[in-house]
């Protein structure tokens, strides 16, 4: 797709550690338009104090950086995407000014404005015993996730938050159950919360051979290549899982794309989104 200028229209802290920036306009309308718009997006970040310098494709239709503009891009999930009234919002962990992403989203206002290049990504195949586990960049995923899952879709999930004052009401189905683990000030990545609740998981007695578990994970680096290890260990096999890194504690995204492709593997779980489906894989790799 051509890349856009997205407009924030609203922002939301809905935690202490969680901004939620809402786009508007008719270029929301036009992202929306192109198939495969969810669930994850790859934004482009103008200078500081700058306009936004577009990227433009070449003419097998891959993206032609040119100077610093391939560093300046960063994948988010679409949190929610209302068609009908061209609104999009996309949930920022605030995790300080190290970051691209993290120190813009702390400086915009009403009226900014981002570079959509496009969309596109798998999401967990409904069905089976759901079994999820992600921080706080997980979180806009599981949610969306939940609110997708049939109704009486079964299975637990997990979440890594900052502090308590992360926890809040998810809409999911009643036969999911949500585990909140607060880091209690720790450090992002520091922790082994998740992999201890991976250690610890205890699946109904009918899917106590892990055969019908449907797996997702996404979290910092070593806790999804931990992940991966675990998961073939106890059986759940490559088709019931989709396991990617959302971020490395000491790489930026591209650094982190470039040196092992978010820790992902090409044949786990290949599921689209009813609806959204597209040639998308090649999007990832084209941003990066
Ligand atoms: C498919 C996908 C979907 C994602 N969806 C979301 C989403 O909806 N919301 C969201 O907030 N993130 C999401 N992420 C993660 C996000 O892309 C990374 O956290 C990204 O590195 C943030 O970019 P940045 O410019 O802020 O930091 P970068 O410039 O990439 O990194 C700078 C420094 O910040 C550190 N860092 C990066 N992320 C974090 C963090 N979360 N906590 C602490 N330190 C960090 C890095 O280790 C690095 O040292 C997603 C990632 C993927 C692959």
């Amino acid at each position: 797709m051509t890349a856009l200028e997205i407009q924030i229209a609203e922002i939301v802290d809905y935690t202490p550690q969680m901004r939620r920036v809402v786009f508007a306009g008719e270029a929301v309308a036009r992202y929306a338009a192109h198939r495969p718009c969810v669930p994850n997006i790859k934004i482009y970040f103008p200078r500081p104090g700058e306009p936004i310098d577009l990227p433009v494709t070449d003419e097998r239709g891959r993206w032609a950086f040119v100077g610093d503009q391939r560093s300046r891009v960063r994948t988010y999930t679409v949190r929610w995407l209302d068609e009908e009234n061209s609104r999009m919002a996309i949930d920022f962990v605030r995790h300080g000014d190290e970051g691209l992403a993290s120190a813009w989203v702390e400086r915009i206002s009403v009226g900014d404005k981002l570079g959509a290049l496009g969309g596109g990504g798998l999401v967990l195949k409904p069905g089976g015993y759901a079994v999820m586990f992600g921080d706080e960049t997980a979180l806009p995923a599981i949610s969306d996730t939940l609110e997708h899952m049939p109704a009486g879709q079964t299975g637990q999930v997990f979440i890594e938050v900052a502090a308590e004052s992360g926890i809040h009401e998810l809409a999911k189905p009643e036969g999911i159950t949500v585990t909140w683990l607060p880091r209690g000030g720790k450090p992002a990545g520091s922790t082994r919360l998740l992999i201890q609740a991976m250690e610890n998981l205890s699946v109904p007695e009918g899917f106590a051979d892990m055969s019908a578990v449907h797996l997702w994970v996404s979290a910092e680096s070593e806790v999804v290549r931990f992940a991966r290890k675990w998961a073939a260990m106890v059986g759940i096999g490559r088709a019931n899982r989709l396991i990617i890194g959302y971020w490395h504690r000491d790489l930026n995204e591209v650094a982190y794309g470039k040196l092992s492709d978010h820790d992902r593997v090409r044949d786990e779980m290949d599921y689209e989104r009813p609806g959204h489906e597209e040639d998308h894989r090649h999007d990832h790799d084209h941003a990066h």
